[in-house]
């Protein structure tokens, strides 16, 4: 998966530094990045000063984000989807940090503009002294066997995302995630569950998300009644269909996707 790459020594704390021309530099505008020859830029590298804020290390190497936007050519944030090794990593780790930074400017009790905690990473009011701290959104994926068959479920999005995936969706407010597992398949195929197991975890930045894998089996009738406003169609896979696009490896859905093919789960 994205984050799995070796040597991993991951810093998150916040420190309240400025950067060397040595430390990189992620920029991003709205759902874009800027890269020089596919790479992460180096401070060095801009061809203007910027603002910055320090993001966190990785490996002993700094990453910061520009608090200004370039007179450059930006690419699509998704090519991090081709990046493994650690650069992907970075990318969506940032562009998440990225979008909470860009998201809290103003306390939403009082209104006034909020100001960088100068020991962690949050937000304070200074008018009612209200912390904002960052966000994480945990969701469920879930890969649903039919024993009678041995196949799982696999679902297609309506929009956005192209290829075959699982059933998915963010843990409500008081559910745990077990729960959540139980209720999107119910939502989503319209089966009945049991047997649910934790297979893994993902960071996933891009959404601003934390992502929990589990597996289950259907438990009664295995007759699929698909949720149409956000899928177009949900199919069963059997382990030797290499034909059906699915999510690659490194994301968690990819993972467990080919850990079935592979008869590991
Ligand atoms: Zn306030």
């Amino acid at each position: 998966m994205i984050q799995d790459f070796k040597p991993k020594k991951y810093e998150p704390l916040y420190k309240n530094i400025k950067p060397c021309n040595d430390d990189y530099i992620l920029c991003f505008k709205n759902g874009l990045v800027y890269l020089i020859n596919d790479e992460i830029p180096k401070i060095s590298d801009l061809k203007r000063e910027v603002s910055s804020r320090y993001l966190f290390s990785l490996n002993d190497k700094k990453y910061f984000m520009s608090l200004n936007e370039l007179d450059s050519q930006y690419q699509d944030i998704n090519i991090y989807r081709r990046f493994f090794g650690g650069k992907g990593y970075i990318i969506m780790t940032a562009y998440h940090m990225y979008l909470w930074y860009r998201r809290n400017n103003y306390c939403g009790v009082c209104g006034k503009a909020l100001v960088h905690s100068e020991h962690e990473r949050a937000f304070i009011c200074p008018c009612c002294n209200m912390l904002y701290f960052p966000k994480i959104s945990p969701f469920v994926i879930v890969l649903i066997k039919n024993t009678k068959d041995d196949t799982i479920v696999v679902t297609k999005y309506k929009k956005g995302y192209s290829r075959f995936a699982l059933v998915a969706g963010f843990i409500e407010i008081g559910e745990t995630p077990e729960e959540a597992v139980i209720r999107e398949v119910k939502e989503e195929v319209g089966l009945d569950i049991c047997n649910i197991k934790y297979y893994g975890s993902q960071p996933w930045g891009i959404s601003g998300g934390l992502a929990l894998g589990y597996t289950c089996e259907i438990k009664g009738d295995s007759k699929i009644t698909l949720e149409e406003d956000e899928l177009s169609i949900a199919k069963f896979l059997r382990r030797d269909d290499n034909e059906t696009e699915v999510s690659d490896e490194m994301s968690l859905t990819g993972t467990m996707i080919k850990d079935f093919r592979l008869g590991k789960i």
